[in-house]
C-alpha cells in the first residue's frame, strides 16, 4: 500500500479553474488600491477571452494556411538480405528509375498566416516497384501513398530516412511533424490579442451604454408609478392602502 503525503494529494486535486481563481484572488489582493467596479471585472474578463480567442485563431490559421515550399525525392535501392529487405540510398549519379526502387517524396510546408509560425514536415509519400521480390513483399507495386505504419515497408523506410546523411531528410522519419517557431508564434498571437482587445472595447462601451439606458428606463417607470400611487415594483394599484408596509401583490416594501 502506498501512502501519499497529504500535501501532494491536495495539490493534485486543485483543478486548473480553481488555480486560475486563486491567481485572480491574489491579483485582486495585490492590487487592492485599484478601484473595483463592474468595469474592472468586465475588462479583466475581456482580456482573458480575447487572449484565448487570439490563441485559437492563430492555431486555426496555422493549420489552415499551409503551402509546400520544398519538395524533394529520395530513391532507395531495395535488396534482399537473409529474406528481409534492406534499403540503401541510390547514389546521386545513378538514376533511380530502375527496378527494385523505393521512391520517397518529401514535402516541407510553411504554415501560418500572414507570417510563418511553423514549419510542417508532411508524411513522406512513398511508392515502389519490386518485381521479383514476391517472396518477401505482399505488394510488389505500391502507388504513391502517405507513409503510415500500415504501409508495408514503413519500418525499413523510416530507418533509411533516420540514418540519412542529409540533415534535411532526417526529420521526416517520424512522420507528420509541426515545428513551431515559438518567437514568431508568440509575437503574432500577442499582436492579435491586442488587436482583438481594442476591438472589444467599443463592445464593452455598448454594454455599459445599454445598461445605463435600461437603468434610466427603469427609474422613469418607477417615478411614473409612484406619481400614480402604484407599486414601484409591479405596478399594483395602491388606492386605499396608504398605511400598508408592503405591496399585497409582490411583497415589495413601500416607502
Ligand atoms: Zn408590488
Amino acid at each position: 500500500m502506498v501512502i501519499e503525503p497529504p500535501g501532494q494529494r491536495v495539490r493534485r486535486r486543485a483543478g486548473p479553474i480553481r488555480r486560475i481563481k486563486r491567481w485572480y484572488r491574489r491579483l485582486n489582493y495585490e492590487s487592492a488600491s485599484r478601484p473595483r467596479t463592474p468595469w474592472t471585472l468586465r475588462v479583466d474578463l475581456s482580456l482573458v477571452l480575447t487572449g484565448v480567442l487570439a490563441l485559437i485563431a492563430i492555431w486555426i490559421l496555422q493549420s489552415a494556411f499551409q503551402h509546400v515550399t520544398d519538395t524533394k525525392t529520395v530513391d532507395y535501392h531495395a535488396r534482399m538480405i537473409n529474406d528481409s529487405i534492406v534499403l540503401s540510398p541510390v547514389g546521386s549519379g545513378t538514376s533511380g528509375t530502375g527496378q527494385n526502387t523505393v521512391h520517397v517524396m518529401l514535402e516541407t510546408a510553411r504554415a501560418g498566416w500572414p507570417f510563418r509560425t511553423a514549419t510542417v514536415y508532411r508524411d513522406p509519400l512513398v511508392s515502389w516497384s519490386l518485381s521479383g521480390m514476391e517472396d518477401v513483399v505482399t505488394r510488389t507495386t505500391q502507388p504513391r501513398t502517405p507513409l503510415t505504419d500500415h504501409v508495408e515497408l514503413a519500418p525499413q523506410i523510416r530507418t533509411a530516412l533516420e540514418t540519412s546523411q542529409d540533415a534535411g531528410i532526417r526529420p521526416f522519419a517520424n512522420g507528420h511533424q509541426v515545428d513551431v517557431d515559438l518567437l514568431v508564434f508568440i509575437i503574432v498571437t500577442g499582436t492579435t490579442w491586442m488587436f482583438l482587445w481594442f476591438l472589444s472595447l467599443p463592445l464593452l462601451g455598448l454594454v455599459g451604454f445599454s445598461e445605463g439606458v435600461a437603468g434610466h428606463v427603469g427609474s422613469v417607470r418607477r417615478q411614473a408609478r409612484r406619481r400614480q400611487n402604484r407599486c414601484e415594483q409591479c405596478g399594483y394599484d395602491l388606492k386605499g392602502l396608504d398605511f400598508t408596509a408592503a405591496c399585497p401583490e409582490c411583497g415589495a416594501l413601500l416607502t
